[in-house]
């Protein structure tokens, strides 16, 4: 409980099963979902195709969607028509098929005002030597479509090696997909739109999946920016501490990695985190990897004890 009675709002996620998926979700996170194909842990989300319910306290049983309209102190009264965020760990154990989303804007006109999509990788766990897609390698718009319309998909795909720990901004417009053997925690825009640029061929039920290229070529930036801008690994982070570790228009990221014990107020409309490793409590409550939760709008100080790694997030009032 916070300073004003305040409760934490700890929510209950949605899993998804995906043909690239696996076991990881269940045997190192702990979500209770039966398969080998689990792909996706949506852990903080009020979007319609998986709108997470809180499970805990005065206002169990409740949607985040229903606690966002009801109870809009509790996120800062925002000026937003929707939960804005997304909250997601993702499991791939093959690769993914490489997309690209709109912003608000082209999403607007030709989505039916859903929102764009603005995303963000934390790397929590991948191979050693791993690399994922993003960005591309051609220089003009044009060099763009003769590529694609030529298949030369090898030579327009960019990789970019990844280490554990790394942090990846993908703005809209910008190539990109993971590959197998990541494990991620993904921030995002509370939307769903992506359009598929290229599955490698695969078949899926002996058919291609469907792809989107003319609304690809339509938002893809042209040039890409840099490999070296577009992977940053997060040095001289300090114990203990919320650090921020990027800020956008539409969210700001923080990493927190309690060793003991931690202290901070909480200043923001919301604070949506999720235990990535470990164990402790936030102000008395047991949390451990795999927990998600919110900590709404005047909340007061925040305690977390306890060894543990976090990842949080909130938006710009
Ligand atoms: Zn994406």
């Amino acid at each position: 409980m916070g300073n004003e009675g305040i409760e934490l709002l700890f929510l209950e996620p949605v899993c998804t099963h995906n043909i690239w998926g696996g076991k990881r979700l269940r045997e190192e996170f702990g979500y209770p979902v039966e398969g080998d194909d689990l792909g996706e842990c949506w852990g903080i989300s009020a979007h319609p195709e998986g709108d997470g319910m809180i499970r805990n306290g005065s206002f169990r049983g409740k949607t985040l969607s229903q606690m966002w309209a009801e109870h809009p102190d509790l996120f800062g009264n925002l000026p937003y028509d929707r939960y804005p965020l997304l909250t997601k760990i993702i499991d791939a154990q093959d690769d993914l098929s490489i997309q690209v989303h709109p912003d608000d804007a082209y999403a607007q006109v030709h989505e039916n005002g859903s929102l764009g999509k603005t995303e963000c990788w934390f790397i929590c766990d991948c191979k050693e030597g791993a690399a994922l897609v993003i960005g591309h390698n051609a220089k003009t718009a044009e060099e763009l479509k003769e590529m694609v319309a030529e298949g030369r998909w090898q030579e327009l795909i960019r990789e970019v090696p990844i280490h554990k720990g790394d942090f990846i901004q993908i703005d809209p417009g910008t190539v990109h997909a993971i590959k197998a053997d990541t494990l991620i925690l993904e921030t995002q825009q509370n939307s769903a739109i992506t359009y598929r640029l290229y599955d490698y061929g695969r078949l899926q039920n002996g058919k291609p999946r469907e792809l989107h290229i003319d609304k690809s070529l339509d938002v893809i930036t042209v040039p890409a920016k840099s490999a070296e801008e577009s992977v940053r690994s997060l040095t001289n982070l300090q114990e203990n501490k919320l650090n921020q570790i990027y800020t956008c228009e539409k969210y700001t990221v923080f990493k927190l990695d309690v060793n003991g014990s931690a202290v901070f107020e909480q200043r923001f409309p919301f604070l949506a985190a999720s235990v990535l490793e470990g164990q402790g409590s936030v102000n008395g409550a047991e949390v451990r990897k795999g927990d998600h939760f919110i900590i709404p709008c005047g909340y007061g100080n925040v305690e977390m004890k306890g060894n543990m790694s976090l990842i949080l997030s909130t938006v710009e009032e």
